[in-house]
Order: structure tokens, then sequence, then C-alpha cells
């Protein structure tokens, strides 16, 4: 069985009351079988996680370096130590804003899962790749590189996110079909460099203005196992209402 997983990226958003408000209500949603993960600012992982309740926790963030005179950095021995499970990896803010090359993110997974971190490694084509038609090129290469040198244990210990970066934060959804051909275009690559058994267990996420409108649909298609969700994760009722339409 697949696990289905809905998780919150909330960027650099909410304040420390505001974001402890809103972990303490995401904390008691009660759904079935759905895991619940929250990526807030690092700054308040170390208070959330004497929370108790039933959402994991995530990082948005780690270092691709071990430890030592890194200013302003986080490492992943650092995470661990506060009982992070997750950590978001590969984000297209991050690829774009902080030049962050696939070398780079393949580092930081690398160092994630040296340390007991599951990273939730993104993987998504801009809107000029799509329209040259070049969007599975792009994520072949995305995952080859990001997930090198991989054993098949460690990657079973991954979550893939799919975003499409002309779908996040601007209000454009792919549409159900075109999530589903790119899942399964991921579980082909995953196939091809590791195996079928590998590819059918792993989760693959949906991220790109996924919202309570259409997370149903979204989630209806075979190979979405969920969302990573980010300007919907800020307000309870939305994240809570994605989380139901499974
Ligand atoms: C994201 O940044 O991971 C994301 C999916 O954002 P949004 O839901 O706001 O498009």
């Amino acid at each position: 069985m697949i696990r289905k997983v809905v998780a919150g990226n909330w960027k650099m958003n909410l304040n420390y009351n505001e974001a402890l408000s809103l972990f303490n209500s995401v904390n008691t949603i009660s759904a079935k079988d759905v895991e619940i993960i929250v990526a807030p600012a690092s700054i308040y992982l170390a208070e959330f996680s004497k929370c108790s309740g039933r959402v994991k926790l995530a990082a948005q963030n780690v270092s691709n370096f071990k430890s030592g005179a890194y200013t302003g950095e986080i490492s992943a021995q650092m995470l661990n130590s506060l009982n992070v499970e997750y950590c978001i990896v590969g984000h297209s803010e991050r690829r774009s804003y902080y030049n962050e090359t696939d070398q780079l993110i393949n580092q930081k997974l690398h160092l994630l899962l040296e340390n007991n971190i599951s990273p939730i490694f993104c993987c998504g084509e801009t809107l000029q790749d799509r329209e040259k038609g070049l969007h599975n090129t792009i994520i072949e290469q995305q995952l080859k590189l990001g997930l090198q040198d991989l054993t098949k244990a460690q990657l079973l210990n991954c979550i893939i996110a799919y975003e499409p970066v002309w779908a996040i934060g601007t209000g454009l959804t792919a549409t159900a079909e075109q999530a589903q051909q790119m899942h399964s275009f991921i579980r082909d690559v995953i196939s091809q460099l590791y195996d079928l058994e590998t590819a059918s267990s792993l989760s693959i996420l949906y991220g790109g203005s996924c919202k309570p409108s259409n997370s149903a649909e979204l989630f209806a298609k075979k190979d979405v196992n969920g969302g990573l969700i980010g300007g919907a994760a800020l307000k309870k009722e939305t994240f809570n209402e994605i989380i139901d339409s499974f």
C-alpha cells in the first residue's frame, strides 16, 4: 500500500503566535489513513517538536555541508536532534532564487538520509520547458541527478513531489490528467533506475496551486498519492478540506 500524504509548506509566512496557533489546530485534524506533514519556518521547529499530536514535522531546507563554519546554515544532524522527520529538498524556489543545482540537491539528500530524515524531493518543469515539449526530459534529468547514488532502501525513505513551476503560487493548476501523466512518467523513470517494485512503493505528491476545489480530482488519479500544499496550507480550514478530499 502506498502511503497517502498531505504536506503543508508554510514557506516564509506567519509570525510565532500565528504559526503556533495554526500548528496546534492542524495537530488536532482527525483524518484516517493520511499522513499529515507540516513544514514551518525552521526557527519554530524546536518548539513545535515538543507538541504531541498527529502532525509530523518537516524542515524547508538543510545545509549541503555536514557541520562547521557555514554561518546561517542548519545541518541535517541538527534537524535530527529535534526529531524532525522530513525535509523539503529541490523546491523550485530554492532552485531558482538560490541557484541550487541538481548536484547540490543530491548532497543534501545524502546528508538527510544519513541522519534518518526523509527527503521530500521536489522536481518540476518551467512553463518554457513545457511549451517546448521538454517536460519529460527535464523531470528525468532532475530525478537522475538529484537521486544519484541513493540505494534502493534510501530511495524508499524519500517522498517525491512533482511541482510544475508554472503552477506554484500562480493559481494555475496542472489538470488531473497532466498530473497523472507526469506522475506515471516519474514512476517509469524510477522503475528504470531501480525496479518496478520500488517505483510502485513510492509516494508521489502533486504540488502547484492545489486547493479544496481541485484536490479531490487530483488525488483520485492512480499515481497521485497526495499533495505538497503552499498557500492553501496556511489556513486550517483549507488544509483540512484538502486532507478530507482523499
Ligand atoms: C509549493 O510551493 O510547494 C506550492 C505547492 O505552493 P502553492 O500551493 O501555493 O502553489
